[in-house]
């Protein structure tokens, strides 16, 4: 058994006597669990322990490998360990780690279930564990084991590898599919920044082959902009074929390479399938999940609206207008950090004002940009503040899209100091 933390009964008293006295014991800290060291849960676990709370963080690996910017290792343009971090700088923030998975969690008792077979008890729980990529046949013919032959790439690591290797293997004048899913998914603009690269990567490599967008939706995040930079940097190799074009994909043939679509079948030598997503099992295991498979939660606490005393951010969890970011999911974190500290110290928790910025490189050096700020709204869901974002000029010059490839890569570096640093 791990390390028992002070009990529930005797824990709102403490946590308010924690927040209220900056002189407390360390023994009384109220103990916080974060699960999941992404960017949400790496972020909450830094903010809470610098407000003095008694942090753990449970997290599997030994090390973090964050998607933004994995499309250049895809496209050939970036390695793998610049993606990679690890969690020394947590542990020199204070934090204690915890490197297994949790398996179960019982809000009752405030206990979580390690894979270990030991258990943690906390007081309140952060829970950051991402999403799951469904191999599990929601899209009929992508079942466990597909993803070895139809990469998904869509968590960053040996996948991402993979369809790296996929892409500098392919015989030339080859065809590359991408099977993109309906909304709500992990970084709405990925897979077009992914097309860009793989289209760039093509290019200078297999000027002869081909790359299809078969998409299960008509619309998408920066659309006319992306459109617009295809037509100017690679004309004639992306072709997008929306819902509406019979682009959505209805059926995986892994043996025969093959995307079925209503209107007909395609063949490519390189298959990436973006399947439909939804949070990581763990949220389901502690019933934090509604049935859309994403937890709902209060925006102005992030906590749970279905498990008191858990608080739910970053992919995870149901955050309305706000887009599954990293950027965002930093943003939340540390929001939630401070509603903690505010139910802790029995005050009202501030209304969060949320921002997201979603750079995506369309070749090493042409960056574009979506921004938005949010708030909470009547519906209890996060809601655009109308007029407060907006996206990259369409009319803007080949200096703009540099300097925003270098504002992707300055804030990358920027927040994975954050985070991991
Ligand atoms: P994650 O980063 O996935 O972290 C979840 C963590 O929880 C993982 O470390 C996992 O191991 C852990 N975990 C899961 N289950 C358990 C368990 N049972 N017990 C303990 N730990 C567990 N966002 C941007 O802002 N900008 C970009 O340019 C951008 N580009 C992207 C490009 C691609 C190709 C992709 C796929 C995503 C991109 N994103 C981008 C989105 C971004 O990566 C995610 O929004 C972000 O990682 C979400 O953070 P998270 O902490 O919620 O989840």
């Amino acid at each position: 058994m791990m390390q028992g933390m002070t009990r529930r009964a005797a824990v709102s008293g403490a946590l308010a006597a924690a927040m209220a006295s900056p002189a407390i014991s360390q023994a009384r800290r109220p103990a916080i669990a974060v699960v999941g060291g992404g960017f949400a849960g790496g972020a909450a676990a830094r903010a809470l322990a610098a407000r003095g709370f008694d942090v753990t963080l449970v997290e599997p690996s030994a090390a973090y490998v964050a998607c933004p910017l994995s499309n250049a290792v895809i496209g050939g343009l970036r390695s793998m360990s610049a993606q990679t971090f690890g969690y020394g700088g947590l542990r020199k923030a204070g934090i204690r780690l915890v490197t297994a998975a949790a398996s179960a969690i019982d809000a009752e008792e405030r206990q979580i279930r390690l894979e270990t077979g030991d258990a943690l008890s906390y007081d309140r729980l952060v829970l950051a564990p991402g999403i799951e990529a469904r191999v599990d046949g929601a899209l009929p013919g992508y079942a466990a084991g597909a993803e070895e032959t139809m990469p998904h790439a869509w968590k960053a690591g040996p996948q991402t590898a993979l369809l790296a290797r996929q892409l500098a293997a392919m015989k030339e004048g080859g065809t590359v599919l991408m099977a993109i899913p309906a909304n709500p998914y992990r970084c709405p603009p990925g897979p077009y920044e992914r097309a860009s690269l793989i289209a760039h990567f093509l290019e200078r490599h297999n000027p002869r082959a081909k790359l299809i967008l078969l998409d299960a939706k008509d619309a998408f995040s920066k659309r006319s902009l992306f459109q617009a930079a295809w037509a100017e940097l690679y004309p004639g190799l992306i072709e997008w074929v929306p819902l509406s074009g019979g682009g959505k994909v209805t059926e995986v043939d892994v043996g025969a390479m093959s995307l079925v679509t209503e209107f007909g079948r395609h063949r490519g030598d390189v298959v990436n399938v973006i399947p439909p997503q939804r949070a990581a099992p763990i949220a389901v295991a502690a019933g934090v999940a509604d049935r859309s498979g994403w937890c709902p939660i209060d925006p102005m606490t992030f906590e749970s609206r279905l498990r008191p005393g858990i608080h739910v951010v970053g992919d995870a969890a149901i955050m309305g207008a706000i887009p599954k970011s990293a950027f965002a999911a930093h943003g939340e974190a540390l929001a939630a950090a401070e509603a903690i500290a505010a139910l802790a110290a029995g005050v009202a928790p501030p209304e969060p004002r949320l921002i997201n910025t979603c750079y995506s490189l369309v070749a090493p050096d042409y960056g574009i940009s979506v921004a938005g700020v949010y708030r909470p709204a009547a519906n209890g869901l996060f809601a655009d503040i109308a007029g407060a974002g907006g996206a990259s000029a369409a009319d803007a010059g080949r200096n703009a899209r540099r300097a925003e490839a270098a504002y992707a890569e300055g804030w990358f570096r920027r927040i994975t100091a954050d985070v991991f640093g």
